[in-house]
């Protein structure tokens, strides 16, 4: 690969699927990978695994399991080059097109990867591409090639009670002392942070000036004295998220990341690469159109005109789902840098979980509630449970209605009483 660093695409595809079919069996772990995944639409009723689940319900040991073959799988992509295909090579990327690393995510996809682990993915597509705009050099050469091959994993400190959707409200405080800094106050939902080492935290250091204005970031390592990390059980199961505490956290200033002050631009810059990653085309947690026409077959429900009503709304979500990942793809490929259309495809997303889940409600009824160890029954209670969660995450579906009403349709912007006010004075 790197003789020729822009192979045709034709020749690349062949290059990666080679090696794909290589390669993907024994790094993740034996029964996460090996041959290409058979689609579930060629599969007979009641094969394989049922999960439908949008979080995993899991116990500590198994999500380490899970991350730890993402971690594998991540390394051996790394050491062939396959990591970070689209990255520059001064980040230890491959250096090529949007277009190669679309081919290689397509090409992924048909093979049996581990299951996606929030943390692996805040690390490796958030953490890791805000280091590489924003770390010193020092900063690079330590965490970089770690952070991009998931050797240290890194979660996201941004959300506070008092902060969500206006994250530039929030209170968490960092004081300069010396060479350090001292950081006091909580962040919440913040995905995977038990089993991370760092955190990109964004902490107020300048309470006199507006809000966006007196921000910081910093890389803060969760080993430090004062730092509690307590998980939140979900309603579906599992603890995908923590509140963490911070009293009197010491933090070197060699931590920080960007200049003093400069902290929303660094946490827009997270938020972009996060938006972009979630309107792409890659394989999405929950249930699909497929799943569920399968389960109105199987239990007799598909001849139902309400159901065949729901099943035919869902497949055209599927279907606007997938084109409109498309268009973003072909805009990537034309050398577009993902803008605010991307909260289109998050908002399309969510919509359609939506509708899975009134269908899905429709076709299986009380078999949702108990479960009596029928495959490809109770296991959708997970999908329906958990699928509200991300009309949350990553600005939630009323919040991407406003972007894309004011950055896209162009239409009048909310009003914003504070902005010229400094943060000391808002009425919290
Ligand atoms: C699955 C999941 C994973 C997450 N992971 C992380 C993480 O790793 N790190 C992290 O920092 N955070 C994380 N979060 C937090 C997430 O970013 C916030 O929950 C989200 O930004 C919303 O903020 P909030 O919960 O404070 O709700 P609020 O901002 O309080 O919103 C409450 C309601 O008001 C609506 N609303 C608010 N403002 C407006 C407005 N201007 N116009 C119209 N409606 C509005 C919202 O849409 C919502 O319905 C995660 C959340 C979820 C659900």
């Amino acid at each position: 690969m790197a003789d020729n660093p822009f192979p045709d695409l034709d020749t690349w595809r062949k290059t990666v699927r080679g090696w794909l079919e290589q390669h993907a069996d024994s790094r993740s772990g034996g029964q996460l990978s090996s041959r290409p995944g058979a689609p579930f639409a060629d599969r007979p009723w009641g094969e394989g695994s049922d999960s439908v689940a949008v979080f995993h319900n899991l116990s500590t040991a198994e999500e380490l399991a899970i991350l730890r073959a993402n971690q594998a799988w991540q390394q051996a992509k790394d050491d062939a080059g396959y990591a970070a295909v689209g990255w520059p090579q001064e980040w230890g990327g491959a250096g090529l097109s949007a277009e190669h690393a679309q081919v290689f995510a397509e090409e992924e996809a048909a093979f049996v990867t581990p299951p996606g682990a929030e943390l692996f993915s805040v690390t490796v597509r958030l953490v890791a591409p805000t280091v590489a705009t924003f770390g010193t050099a020092e900063q690079q050469d330590r965490f970089l090639r770690p952070l991009r091959r998931a050797e240290v994993l890194a979660c996201q400190l941004f959300s506070e009670p008092g902060a969500g959707s206006d994250l530039a409200n929030l209170s968490c405080r960092a004081v300069r002392d010396g060479d350090e800094w001292v950081v006091n106050g909580q962040k919440v939902w913040t995905s995977g942070a038990p089993h991370a080492a760092f955190g990109e935290l964004i902490a107020r250091t300048d309470p006199d000036v507006p809000k966006h204005r007196g921000l910081t970031a910093f890389l803060v390592p969760l080993d430090r004295p004062g730092v509690e990390i307590r998980p939140i059980r979900q309603m579906s199961g599992g603890t995908s998220f923590s509140e963490v505490f911070f009293s009197d956290v010491r933090i070197p200033d060699g931590l920080r990341l960007g200049e003093i002050g400069d902290g929303w631009r660094v946490a827009l810059a997270t938020l972009g690469f996060e938006r972009s990653h979630a309107g792409s085309s890659r394989r999405r947690p929950g249930g699909s159109w497929e799943q569920l026409a399968a389960a109105a077959r199987h239990f007799g429900r598909a001849g139902d005109p309400s159901v065949r009503q729901g099943l035919a709304d869902v497949y055209i979500g599927a279907t606007l789902l997938r084109l409109n990942a498309e268009r973003a793809a072909a805009a990537a490929r034309a050398g577009h840098a993902p803008g605010p259309e991307g909260s289109i495809g998050k908002l399309a997303w969510t919509l359609h979980m939506t509708r899975l889940t009134a269908v899905a409600t429709e076709v299986l009824g009380a078999r949702l509630v108990a479960d009596t160890g029928e495959w490809g029954a109770y296991a959708w209670s997970e999908h329906v449970l958990g699928a509200p969660g991300y009309r949350i995450a990553g600005g939630s579906d009323e919040i991407q209605r406003n972007i894309i009403a004011e950055r896209v349709l162009g239409l009048p912007a909310e009003p914003r009483m504070d902005k010229d006010v400094p943060f000391r004075d808002l009425r919290r």
